[in-house]
């Protein structure tokens, strides 16, 4: 990052910033993760008619730039896209870019379900979860990946976080689920929360 330069955006006023993403717990993440980067997040809520964008990629960095491109080509201002999942090493790393479609309900309770079922008599627990995140505008295409590892619980614990949080046991917090954390424990340590840490370099360089 040139700081200063990152200064000089950051003094100006806010700019407009498309989050690519109708994943209202992304959204609520990312929304409080990017207070203090002078930016005035739109949702893609606001445009009902561009549907949920396509993600077919074979990783999340290809899916993250795919949904960034698509509601770029429409709304020709910057915008910001996640693609995020879990990866566990004795599942060879899925469910991966298919972490939230596991399941044919594809919820948060049947995903979680099949995940014990298929790790049931396995001792390595070991996983991470990974996000990309792709900023794209007029100036160009970026994409940057957090993660964060830890290992898979035996049983869903906490009311707190979305998705396979209440089985993710991160090595930063002992003894705790991810779903047990308060949220600004979350995003300290979370892989959406260190790709943001990242995002200055991509906000001063395609702001
Ligand atoms: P995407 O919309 O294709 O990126 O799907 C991401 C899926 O990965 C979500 O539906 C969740 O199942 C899972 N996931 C991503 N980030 C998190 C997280 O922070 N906690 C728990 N599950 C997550």
């Amino acid at each position: 990052m040139n700081p200063a330069l990152f200064a000089a955006i950051a003094a100006g006023r806010p700019r407009r910033l498309w989050l690519a993403s109708l994943n209202v717990h992304k959204a609520e993440e990312l929304g409080r993760m990017l207070v203090g980067h002078n930016v005035e997040v739109i949702s893609l809520a606001t445009r009902p008619d561009l549907g949920e964008p396509p993600e077919t990629g074979a990783t999340f960095e290809e899916n993250a730039l795919q949904k960034a491109r698509y509601v770029f080509e429409a709304v020709r201002e910057p915008v910001l896209a996640d693609d995020s999942g879990l990866e566990v090493d004795a599942l060879g790393g899925a469910p991966g870019v298919h972490s939230k479609r596991f399941t044919p309900e594809a919820t948060a309770a049947s995903n979680n379900r099949a995940l014990l079922l298929a790790l049931q008599g396995v001792e390595d627990r070991r996983a991470r979860f990974v996000c990309a995140l792709a900023l794209v505008s007029e100036l160009g295409e970026e994409v940057i990946r957090g993660t964060v590892e830890g290992q898979i619980g035996h049983a869903p614990r906490g009311e707190g976080g979305f998705g396979y949080d209440p089985l993710f046991l991160p090595d930063e917090a002992p003894g705790r689920t991810m779903a047990e954390l308060r949220p600004e424990e979350k995003d300290k340590i979370s892989h959406r929360g260190r790709a943001v840490a990242l995002l200055p370099n991509l906000l001063a360089d395609l702001l």
